[in-house]
C-alpha cells in the first residue's frame, strides 16, 4: 500500500546521498525516504532520476542532482555571507543559490548574517531543492549556532539547511573541490581568519577583516589574486587594537606579499578610491 506522505524518525530532515543511483547508495537513499526524510541524490549516473521518481510515486520527497565528487575545482565556494548576499546571489543565479560550500572568517554579523535567512528559506521551500552546502566555521562556531537557534529559531535549524563543519587555524580543509587554508589575522579582539584558497593551478588569498600585520603578508604571499579589505579612510581612524586597513595599507600589504593582482573589497561606496585600483562589485567575474 502506498502512503501519500512519509512520517518517520527523519521527518523534516534533508538527507544528501552521493552515489545514490545504485547499489548501497540507492538502498540508503530509499531507507532515508521511508524514514520520512527529504532526499537529495547526487550521482554521476543519470539513473538517479529513476530512483527519485520511485520515491515520489511512494509519496516521498526527493530530487536528483547530477554530481561528480571527483570534480577538481569546479564547485562554488562562498567566502563569508553578510547581509544582502543571499538576495544578490538569488538575482544572479535566477533562483536559490547553487553553492557547494560557505566558509565564514569570523562572527561579526556583516560576515555571516545572511546565513540566518538562508536557513529559513531552506526550511520552507523544496520544489527546486539543491543539496545543502557545507558550512565551514571557526572553532566554537557550532556551539554559537546552536545557541542562536535555541534563542531565536528552532533547534538544529542550521543542520537542516547546511552541513556544518569547524575548521582549525593553519589546518587545510577541502571545500567545493578546492583546498582552503585558514590563517588567523588580527581584527580587534575577535577571533578572525583569512583564507588561502587553491585549485591545482591558482591561489586566491582573501583577507577577511584584518589590521596591517605580518600574518596578512603570509596569507597573501605570492597569491594569484589578493582579495583584500580596505575599510578605512585612514589607518589612524582605526581602534586600538587595530582591526582594518586603509586603501594605502592594502596596497602596502599587496606589494610586500608578492601577490600578482589586488582586488579591493569591504569598502564603503561613500569612500573614494583611486580609480587605478580594481574594486570588487556584485556579480564581478574574473579569469585567473
Ligand atoms: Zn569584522
Amino acid at each position: 500500500m502506498s502512503r501519500t506522505a512519509h512520517e518517520g524518525s527523519l521527518t523534516g530532515k534533508v538527507a544528501l546521498v552521493t552515489g545514490g543511483s545504485r547499489g548501497i547508495g540507492r538502498a540508503t537513499a530509499l531507507l532515508f525516504a521511508q524514514s520520512g526524510a527529504k532526499v537529495v541524490i547526487g550521482d554521476v549516473d543519470p539513473d538517479g532520476s529513476e530512483v527519485v521518481e520511485a520515491m515520489k510515486r511512494d509519496g516521498g520527497e526527493a530530487v536528483f542532482v547530477k554530481t561528480d565528487v571527483r570534480d577538481e575545482g569546479e564547485g562554488r565556494l562562498l567566502l563569508d555571507c553578510g547581509p544582502g548576499v543571499l538576495a544578490r546571489i538569488r538575482e544572479l543565479d535566477g533562483g536559490w543559490p547553487r553553492v557547494d560550500a560557505v566558509a565564514i572568517t569570523h562572527f561579526h554579523l556583516d560576515h555571516w548574517g545572511d546565513i540566518v535567512p538562508w536557513v529559513w528559506g531552506s526550511l520552507y521551500r523544496f520544489g527546486d531543492l539543491v543539496p545543502p552546502p557545507e558550512l565551514w566555521l571557526p572553532q566554537g562556531g557550532l556551539a554559537l549556532m546552536h545557541e542562536f537557534a535555541d534563542r531565536f529559531g528552532l533547534p538544529h535549524m542550521f543542520e537542516q539547511a547546511f552541513r556544518p563543519h569547524e575548521y582549525t587555524g593553519g589546518t587545510a580543509f577541502r571545500a567545493a573541490g578546492l583546498d582552503v587554508v585558514p590563517l588567523r589575522v588580527p581584527h580587534y579582539n575577535v577571533e578572525t581568519y583569512g583564507f588561502r584558497v587553491s585549485s591545482a593551478e591558482t591561489t586566491l588569498a582573501y583577507s577577511g577583516d584584518s589590521a596591517p600585520s605580518d600574518q596578512l603578508l603570509r596569507l597573501a604571499r605570492e597569491a594569484d589574486l589578493f582579495l583584500c579589505e580596505a575599510t578605512l579612510e585612514r589607518g589612524d581612524l582605526d581602534g586600538d587594537p587595530r582591526g582594518h586597513l586603509s586603501a594605502e595599507e592594502a596596497i602596502e600589504a599587496f606589494t610586500a606579499s608578492g601577490a600578482r593582482r589586488l582586488l579591493i573589497t569591504h569598502r564603503p561606496v561613500e569612500l573614494p578610491l583611486d580609480p587605478g585600483l580594481e574594486q570588487a562589485q556584485d556579480g564581478l567575474e574574473l579569469e585567473l
